[in-house]
């Protein structure tokens, strides 16, 4: 299994030199079992995405959508290969909406908000609602989801295939009262890799910086990340959806907080791959 990150900002797409090194795109994973082709989420980061897989037509593939918060969606408007005849999709969504995954996608290309209708996409897609307890499977994988905290629902997604284990759990926030969630422990239970959400320092989400508290607002923190790291066994954490307020040399000075506390942790990037098939501690970009 190989995972290539594309897009690893939060909440809004963040461009500019400061922030150059780890990228400005936000959510888009490219993951390979095999010839099988996985994207979870079409945030910005689709958009190069896009570009990298028409050098291969035609394709087919499944995208999966932990949730449909803007930085999750955005960048399907512009995910080029969605345009092309020949090309087939599988769309995989859900949470706690009372609608279809298909009709949010469709209202997010539609006036006055966007040119252009989906009809005129003249790729096969189609969609397919999830809920927690379903299974899809391919050739060489098994895709699992599991609920998490956070506003309007969100899915964390395991991938296993061929012996590893890759858990994707973004938008997620702690559970009141220093809890941790007993189902995510389970599901993240020894994976080789685990990417989590760790959006904000501690000072942020409770409001110590002197300014407004990020509790309730749906995303969590790097030593939360390392709590859950250290209780469900995982062998490697990837601190995701940074954000877009954190410049390369904060995002730097977290990492390497985080790896005092669990030494195999590493910051997400654009360009980061992980080859599942010989697990060695995540790279650095700041190594
Ligand atoms: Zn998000
Ligand atoms: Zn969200």
């Amino acid at each position: 299994m190989l995972v290539k990150f594309w897009g690893v900002r939060g909440s809004v797409p963040s461009g500019g030199k400061e922030t150059a090194g780890v990228g400005g795109n936000t959510t888009c994973l490219e993951i390979r079992c095999g010839d099988e082709l996985i994207v979870i989420d079409t945030g910005t980061g689709a958009r190069n995405l896009g570009k990298e897989l028409m050098k291969r037509l035609p394709l087919k593939g499944r995208i999966f959508y932990t949730h449909v918060h803007w930085d999750h969606i955005q960048g399907m408007p512009f995910f080029a290969p969605m345009y092309i005849k020949g090309n087939q999709f599988e769309i995989y969504g859900g949470t706690s909406l009372p609608m279809t995954i298909e009709d949010v996608l469709k209202r997010q290309m539609t006036p006055p908000c966007f040119p252009v209708k989906i009809d005129i996409m003249q790729s096969s897609l189609r969609f397919h609602d999830l809920r927690p307890g379903d299974v899809v499977r391919g050739d060489n994988y098994k895709l699992t989801l599991l609920g998490l905290y956070h506003p309007d629902g969100s899915y964390a997604y395991k991938i296993e295939s061929g012996g590893r284990s890759l858990v994707f759990a973004t938008d997620v926030e702690p559970l009141k009262d220093n809890k941790l969630d007993a189902s995510l422990l389970k599901f993240a239970e020894g994976v080789d890799f685990l990417i989590y959400d760790a959006q904000y320092t501690e000072d942020e989400y409770f409001g110590r910086n002197g300014h407004f508290p990020r509790i309730g607002w749906g995303h969590s923190t790097m030593p939360e990340a390392v709590r859950i790291s250290k209780t469900a066994g995982v062998k490697n954490l990837i601190l995701f959806h940074h954000d877009p307020t954190h410049d390369d040399n904060f995002i730097g000075n977290i990492e390497k907080e985080s790896r005092g506390l669990f030494p195999n942790s590493a910051a997400a990037y654009e360009g980061m791959e992980i080859d599942l098939g010989s697990p060695t501690p995540a790279k650095s970009m700041f190594d």
